[in-house]
């Protein structure tokens, strides 16, 4: 278990320039927010910031720009949407990160202002974790807070380079609270612990099936990846997303679980439709695929299977949807399951951008013990990574 970080309550705020990396990365329709989990999630460090009295320097990126400034990733919706979200009711967003503009309105803050600094990843430096870059963010800050939990896999400027240029840093109070469920469940998880695995590819989530398979019980698998799993052993998948060349490695890691007493399950039936576009599905168990059809979500009988282990477990982690939950005549598998974490009675996670968003777009969120705000972030800390935004912040 890592030592504890220090935390944003441990710190002076009172009429300091606060520094607060948060995580702003929301998906956007043609301008409009459509889930702003991540920015209701930030909102207790904020304003916690603003009643001790800080002057508050908020910064994030959004979407990948690529170094250019692209008017359609500005955080002006976002600044919107917050000054709506706070009590306060002001924003002030700056014309860029760094620079005169920046240093301008930062410097005319008041205690308890708020200050929402442009898209950080305007700037090629941000993701190439540029000294001098990480050196002009230091110029608007007297402290540092990272509680952009979703970030810190991540070695870019205002995460890894940055924290060390200003004088204290700690970590805010979303990312303390995400770092003690995952080491719960990485560390002490109580069992029977089951994880349930879905999305879209086994390359992308290797590393999260081995490193899970020496901690779990049970490991449930669905989503596209299950595909490769059943034509790995020997089953006609149709014209189902597979990944031929991971084939020889699921068989690998199938063994590994027999070998350990790993309960490992795959889907016993899936709906299958024509195209991704398809509007109804058709049932059939996984020895009856036709050869012209594609597996898009987990079958009834599977979503069954799954519910049992889900409510016999002591914790469970899930990530990656059980289908194409995007087209809803292929969302009941994970609206299946989502229903049966949100019931258990034991320490529900899911983490994950996609299974995030279906856990909220079924209105179960509430009835989770943890969401996270942080895919990549999670799935490597669970491996055992070290993170680079929080190794940052050690003393
Ligand atoms: P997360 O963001 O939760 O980590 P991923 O990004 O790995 O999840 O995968 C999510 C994507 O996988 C979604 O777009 C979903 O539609 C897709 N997907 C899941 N199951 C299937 C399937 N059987 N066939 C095609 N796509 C699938
Ligand atoms: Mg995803």
């Amino acid at each position: 278990m890592s030592a504890p970080l220090r935390s944003i309550e441990d710190l002076d705020l009172e009429g300091r320039r606060l520094f607060l990396r948060v995580d702003f990365n929301v998906p956007l329709d043609g301008g409009r927010i459509t889930d702003d989990t991540r920015i209701r999630a930030a909102l207790p460090t904020i304003e916690f910031a603003i009643e001790r009295g800080a002057r508050v320097v908020l910064a994030s990126h959004l979407g990948r720009p690529k170094g250019e400034r692209v008017e359609a990733l500005s955080l002006e919706p976002v600044a919107a949407r917050l000054a709506e979200l706070l009590t306060s009711g002001e924003v002030l967003l700056t014309d860029d990160c760094v620079g005169d503009g920046a240093r301008k309105v930062v410097g005319d803050l008041r205690d308890g202002q708020v200050a929402l600094l442009e898209n950080l990843r305007f700037h090629a430096e941000e993701t190439q974790n540029d000294s001098g870059f990480a050196q002009q963010l230091a110029r608007l800050a007297d402290a540092y807070v990272n509680d952009a939990f979703g970030a810190a896999h991540r070695a870019h400027a205002s995460v890894a380079a940055l924290p060390g240029l200003v004088d204290e840093h700690a970590a805010g109070l979303l990312m303390i609270r995400e770092l003690e469920v995952l080491d719960r469940l990485r560390d002490a998880p109580p069992h029977p612990f089951v994880a349930l695995v879905g999305g879209a590819k086994v390359s992308g989530k290797l590393g999260v099936l081995e490193a899970l398979m020496e901690r779990v019980d049970s490991l449930l698998v669905g989503g596209a990846m299950a595909n490769t799993f059943l034509a790995a052993r020997g089953l006609e998948v149709g014209r189902s997303r597979v990944e031929e060349d991971k084939l020889a490695l699921a068989r690998s890691l199938m063994e590994r679980a027999e070998q350990s007493g790993v309960d490992f399950l795959l889907p016993v039936d899936v709906r299958l439709g024509s195209s991704l576009e398809a509007q109804d599905a058709q049932i059939a168990e996984v020895d009856a695929i036709d050869s012209q059809a594609m597996a898009l979500d987990i079958g009834p009988a599977t979503t069954e299977l799954f519910a049992q282990r889900i409510r016999a477990a002591g914790s469970v982690f899930w990530n990656g949807p059980m289908g194409l939950f995007e087209n809803p005549a292929f969302a009941e598998g994970s609206l299946g399951v989502a229903t049966a974490m949100a019931q258990a009675p034991g320490f529900t996670v899911v983490g994950g951008g996609d299974s995030v968003a279906a856990v909220c777009q079924a209105g179960l969120a509430a009835q989770f013990d943890h969401v996270s705000t942080g895919g990549g972030a999670s799935l490597q800390y669970l491996e055992g990574h070290r993170l680079p935004g929080v190794e940052a912040l050690n003393p």
